[in-house]
Formats: C-alpha cells, sequence, structure tokens
C-alpha cells in the first residue's frame, strides 16, 4: 500500500475494515528501524494506531502533505510495512544505544514492543530473557549451568541491583508460569498483568542506566595522567 493521509485497514480496535486519517503533523524516520511512524485514527471507533512505512530512498523530515520539505518529492511512493494498535506506550528512559550487549539490548527492545502491543505476559518473559542474556557475560563459564536467581546472586553488581533483576526474574516467571503467583505485604494474591509488566521494564531500565550509562557517562569524561597510565 502506498501512502495516503487516508487509508483503509483492518480495524485492530473495532475489529473491522475502517477509514483512517493520519494524525501526525509530520513524518520522522525512526533511527532504530530506519522506517517512517506515523499515526493514524479510525474514522469508525476513534481508535489509534502506529503504521510503519518504507521510505523507498528519501531521508529526512517528511511533511503530512506528502512532501519532503522544499525538495519537492512526493511520499507517496512510501510503502505500508506494518501497522498496530497504540494502547500505551512506553519509552525507555536510557539511551539504547548505551546498551552494548547486542543481544541484550535487542531482547530488551522486544520486551518494549510486547508492553506497547498489550502483550503483557510476553513482555516480562522477554524481560527475563534480556536479563539471562546480560548473565551470560557477567558470570564464569562455569555458574553457566546454576539457574538465574544463582547465576544473579554471583554477578559482582551492587546489592540492591541484584535485587531488582530478581524482582524483574519473578514478573518473568509469572508471565510464564501459571501457577506461579505474587503477593503484597499482607500476603494478598495479586494479579496485575500490566503493572507488573511496566514495572519489570521500569526495573530494567533503571539497572541499565547503573551499569551502562554510568560506564559510558565515566569512559567520556576527560583522563587525569594518572588515568590514563592505567
Ligand atoms: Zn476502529
Amino acid at each position: 500500500m502506498n501512502y495516503s493521509s487516508t487509508i483503509s485497514l483492518n480495524c485492530p480496535h473495532c475489529q473491522s475494515m475502517c477509514q483512517f486519517t493520519c494524525a501526525s503533523q509530520n513524518h520522522i524516520k525512526c533511527k532504530n528501524d530506519n522506517l517512517y511512524h506515523i499515526f493514524y485514527q479510525c474514522s469508525n471507533c476513534a481508535g489509534k494506531i502506529i503504521s510503519r512505512w518504507h521510505g523507498n530512498g528519501y531521508t529526512g523530515r517528511m511533511e503530512s502533505n506528502g512532501y519532503i520539505g522544499s525538495m519537492g518529492f512526493k511520499s507517496n511512493t512510501m510503502t505500508l510495512s506494518n501497522y498496530y494498535p497504540n494502547i500505551d506506550s512506553y519509552k525507555p528512559k536510557i539511551d539504547l544505544d548505551v546498551i552494548t550487549n547486542i543481544e541484550v539490548k535487542k531482547d530488551f527492545i522486544e520486551a518494549i514492543s510486547c508492553y506497547n502491543n498489550d502483550l503483557y505476559n510476553s513482555c516480562m518473559i522477554m524481560a527475563r530473557r534480556a536479563i539471562q542474556q546480560e548473565m551470560l557475560i557477567e558470570i564464569e563459564k562455569s555458574k553457566e549451568k546454576d539457574n538465574l536467581y544463582k547465576q544473579i546472586e554471583s554477578t559482582g553488581i551492587s546489592a540492591n541491583l541484584k535485587k531488582l533483576l530478581q524482582k524483574v526474574k519473578n514478573f518473568g516467571n509469572y508471565g510464564a508460569h501459571p501457577d506461579f503467583c505474587l503477593f503484597d505485604d499482607e500476603e494478598n494474591k495479586i494479579e496485575d498483568d500490566k503493572k507488573f509488566a511496566e514495572l519489570s521494564l521500569r526495573f530494567l531500565d533503571k539497572y541499565f542506566a547503573d551499569q551502562y550509562e554510568t560506564s559510558a557517562l565515566i569512559d567520556s569524561a576527560p583522563k587525569s595522567k594518572h588515568e590514563l597510565s592505567k
């Protein structure tokens, strides 16, 4: 499908074939997937979707009237890649580029995508998987067969960060196993998939900020002669 400010799609909110109208002011390319992310609104139920478009070679800022800046290229040469409902969106606080472990970054991004697509159990499972990836680097090979709890405990990270990761592990267990339960302080069972998924992402975000962002900040700071000689 070529770009147009009004398009017909199967609406993921009201489950019928509907007319959608572009709801974005201008179209800016996402640097992560190199696609244009554009909001549309369903004329039937007013539900919003995010659509992703291939730019077919055009780069830069694209105006919603279909032109790239003053250059006058028509953007109707953009083709639709996919679209999904915009239910809630989690935006990571950390700059994803500082996560130098590519596998961990991939899992974290997938966890966020799951959350943004209303797939909360999947989000918790992917967040747990991100920790598993991280532990493969953190621990020595000999400990690889340990369960995730022991792997986390055997790392050199601070006690608080360990607790943070153990929580994400628990949420992952909750997402993966129907018989795994979580409780409040009064031992009442709590079931709130969305909240648990959001906490998984927030805790991971905090961990990445401490582990990766701090290192990136330190590495980029000017060095003393003593530090240079190390
Ligand atoms: Zn609709």
